[in-house]
């Protein structure tokens, strides 16, 4: 069954047309889904009753079905079903600016990146353009008021080209969740082919995050053995390239600090070096806790010494706190499995958690 949320304007007019339906229809259905945010075509109380059976029975709508959800702090999480009885995680963070929302692009990951958790049981599939959309949907029935979305959930998106592609119109096209593009982020661990090509395709203005993982081939290897497939001087290349097609759009450099293992200062200084003729701007986040990985973040002393070093050395660097990390929903945290079941067992009393099946 094809989803109400993939469809343009023009396409829904002409596939309502196929039905016999006139053309005013799609502007009507749009304004139901997109503005008036209905999730049944039963709420769509201006169609005739005949029409809101027929598009029930050839199109899906609404929200992906919640299997759980835990509220944290300043972050909600939600597991979600899938149409073959795969689950999938994504986060929506409220900040004092909106509310932005994490999505997942693959169930599971194929990337094998030690520090996360998403790859931990391997690649499972990519998701639709669909379901990707109806994450959204369903962190917007949570009552969050998303204005930022970040593909930097579970899986890479650069290895869901297509459906990713898709999405992206989707959440900019002013006609359907009309998403500032500015305000959506493509995160990807650095699919070297894929980057000048997303330079091309992504709707404009919407940005590149990197995560870098080191400044060095040997320490990308063991950190992001699937990503380091490709050596540090092609992927840079790739990301001057985006910055080049892009009309100098800068790239976003994220980089996990992880003790002893990419903390030096001497790293600091190599990154430095590489980042300082290049558009870039860093955002450095200490290691989240994941289960499976014997990793710890920096200590907090040896990070203020790594960006202050990046500071002198005239990089434009962040240092970001992680949102989530109460509720497992923060960087490198979500997972395939009923991990929000597992984590709601630790919650204390400040978290509330609610539980659907
Ligand atoms: S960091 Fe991204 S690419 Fe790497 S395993 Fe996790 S989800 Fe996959």
């Amino acid at each position: 069954m094809r989803s109400i949320y993939e469809f343009s304007q023009e396409e829904l007019t002409a596939w309502l047309a196929e039905q016999g339906e006139p053309r005013y229809r799609a502007r009507q259905l749009f304004e139901w889904v997109y503005r008036k945010h209905a999730t049944s075509f039963d709420q769509m109380s201006s169609l005739p009753l005949s029409v809101r059976r027929k598009l029930a029975a050839e199109l899906e709508i609404g929200s992906l079905p919640v299997v759980s959800c835990l509220e944290g702090r300043d972050s909600t999480k939600l597991l979600l079903r899938l149409p073959d009885g795969e689950t999938v995680e994504c986060v929506g963070m409220r900040t004092p600016w909106g509310g932005t929302a994490c999505l997942s692009s693959q169930v599971g990951c194929p990337m094998g990146c030690v520090f996360c958790a998403s790859g931990v049981d391997g690649g499972v599939r990519n998701l639709t353009s669909a379901e990707i959309l109806r994450q959204l949907i369903a962190l917007t029935s949570q009552d969050l008021r998303i204005t930022n979305v970040v593909f930097m959930g579970m899986g890479e998106p650069l290895m869901n080209y297509d459906a990713v592609v898709e999405a992206l119109g989707a959440i900019t096209d002013p006609a359907r969740m009309g998403l500032s593009p500015r305000h959506v982020t493509v995160g990807t661990a650095g699919i070297v082919p894929m980057i000048p090509r997303l330079a091309r395709d992504a709707p404009a203005k919407v940005e590149l995050a990197i995560s870098l993982g080191a400044p060095e081939d040997t320490v990308r290897r063991q950190l992001m053995p699937g990503a380091a497939r490709w050596p540090l001087s092609e992927l840079l290349m790739a990301c001057d390239e985006w910055t080049r097609l892009r009309g100098g759009q800068p790239v976003t450099y994220a980089y996990v600090l992880i003790a002893g293992v990419n903390d030096s200062l001497k790293l600091a200084d190599r990154l430095a070096a590489i980042l300082k003729t290049r558009r870039h701007h860093v955002n450095v986040i200490r290691l989240n806790p994941v289960e499976h990985c014997d990793l710890h973040p920096a200590t907090k002393e040896q990070t203020l010494r790594f960006v202050g070093r990046l500071e002198e050395l005239g990089i434009n660097v962040s240092l970001r706190n992680s949102r989530g990390r109460d509720i497992r929903g923060a960087c490198g945290q979500l997972r395939r499995a009923d991990a929000a079941s597992r984590c709601s067992a630790r919650q204390s009393g400040r978290h509330k958690v609610r539980r659907r099946c």
